[in-house]
């Protein structure tokens, strides 16, 4: 029987796990890092609900995406985010209309549940692969041996664990992420905002998200304010105290709010969207049974990392 690894339990990882696994791969494991599957889909957990300050909202644009959701999910788990959008340019807020959808109570509950049903470690970060194929993480456990590798992690963590092994870490290398910094702040005090969810055309400023206007994230007032991608890169090694100031004072003057002593926590995405993606859904080292797919293929998207590993999983089945 064929065994599969995957590293990453991201969109891709869980997509790919599952395709196989209905394809007949039932020896599919998969390997993450994390505390919990997720990725970049990942939410904080406060007390009183849920940040989402990775991915914000997924489009369903693609036919097999759709199905894939329905099939896998609890039905109504994905929800519209029924909400006033806008973009910001010249000092104004221009409404723009968009349909969105979140999963009900955080991002992170899209993950935990395509997980359900498929073999995952988390908290295992894979740091070598050894022929043929096993994976060692941090503690030196072994784990193997596997007929397939797959890596869905970001390209620059990818490209590590290939050098050595396979040609395609010199294209996977080539690969650049921008990385994002996010803030989020929190407040007891309600406020009442026209639109939930602002794009920027701003020096500092991507993305303000109203987190609280998305069903079940919890009673508090919750923003999430990210940086864009240019800010973020120029800031990449700055002072997390001092990033949060910045983005907190930008935030207070694009809104017009008032300063209610938010709570603020500010996370780094080093790796949160391709520049530029790469011109393959996926990649494949046939002769050296070593396979990438993810976001970075097709998309910086949830939509974009669903369709590099379904069609990647096309390939192996076919093949
Ligand atoms: C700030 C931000 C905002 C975004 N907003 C949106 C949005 O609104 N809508 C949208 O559709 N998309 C959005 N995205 C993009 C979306 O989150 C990604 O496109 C998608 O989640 C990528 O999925 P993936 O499986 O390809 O990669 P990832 O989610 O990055 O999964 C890769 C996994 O590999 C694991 N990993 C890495 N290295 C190792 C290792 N050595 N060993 C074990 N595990 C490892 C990681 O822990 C991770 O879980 C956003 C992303 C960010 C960061």
């Amino acid at each position: 029987m064929i065994k599969i690894a995957i590293i990453g339990a991201g969109v891709a990882g869980l997509t790919l796990a599952h395709k196989l696994k209905e394809a007949g791969y039932l020896k599919v494991e998969i390997f993450d890092k994390g505390k919990a599957p997720g990725g970049r889909t990942s939410s904080r957990r406060i007390d009183q609900g849920y940040l989402d300050h990775g991915a914000q909202f997924l489009t369903i644009k693609d036919l097999e995406f759709q199905e894939f959701l329905a099939s896998h999910l609890p039905q109504e788990l994905i929800v519209r985010w029924d909400v006033d959008f806008a973009l910001w340019q010249n000092g104004k807020f221009i409404p723009k209309e968009r349909l969105r959808y979140v999963p009900l109570q955080s991002m992170s509950a899209l993950c935990k549940q395509l997980a359900v049903g498929l073999s995952v470690k988390t908290q295992v970060k894979i740091t070598s692969l050894e022929r043929q194929w096993r994976l060692l993480d941090e503690q030196a456990n072994s784990y193997g041996p596997f007929d397939l590798v797959v890596l869905t992690a970001p390209p620059a963590q990818s490209c590590a664990l290939l050098k050595g092994h396979s040609n395609l870490a010199q294209e996977v290398g080539k690969i650049q992420m921008w990385p994002c910094w996010s803030l989020m702040l929190t407040s007891s005090e309600p406020v009442v905002f026209p639109f939930a969810g602002i794009e920027f055309e701003h020096p500092v400023l991507g993305w303000i998200g109203l987190n609280h206007t998305k069903a079940q994230r919890g009673k508090i007032t919750s923003f999430i304010v990210q940086a864009n991608w240019n800010w973020s890169k120029e800031n990449l090694e700055s002072d997390p105290q001092q990033v949060t100031e910045i983005l907190y004072r930008e935030f207070l003057q694009v809104m017009g709010l008032g300063d209610v002593n938010y709570k603020k926590v500010v996370h780094l995405w080093r790796y949160a969207s391709p520049v530029e993606v790469a011109n393959t859904p996926y990649l494949l080292d046939h002769a050296n049974r070593l396979a990438l797919c993810g976001d970075w293929c097709v998309a910086g998207k949830i939509e974009g990392a669903f369709v590099s590993a379904n069609e990647l999983a096309k390939k192996i089945i076919n093949s």
